[in-house]
């Protein structure tokens, strides 16, 4: 199961549109630089397995509503399943890997 969260950068402003994988594990911390000006995002995902609720706390960076496609950038994270670097939002809708 996946889920969405937008994060925009302390930085530059730019917001990542995060795919990510639901982790079998209580805790999933994510990090990744961000492509607009090469800071640090840092955040966790963390797991209740007994209710079956997930809750993703932003520790370097800003949680943004945004549109289901949208962003400038996007990047896909998985603790078991390979996936690729951050990258152009707009490559990614291009080759309809959003749609
Ligand atoms: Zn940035």
């Amino acid at each position: 199961m996946w889920t969405r969260y937008h994060i925009q950068c302390n930085s530059c402003d730019k917001t990542t549109n995060l795919r990510i994988q639901i982790p079998e594990r209580k805790e999933l911390p994510v990090s990744y630089i961000c492509l607009g000006c090469s800071s640090e995002i840092k955040a966790t995902l963390t797991v209740n397995f007994t209710n079956f609720t997930w809750n993703f706390t932003v520790e370097r960076g800003n949680l943004v509503k945004g549109d289901f496609d949208g962003g400038d950038y996007f990047y896909e994270y998985s603790d078991t399943l390979s996936t690729k670097k951050p990258a152009s939002n707009t490559l990614y809708k291009q080759f309809g890997y959003l749609a």
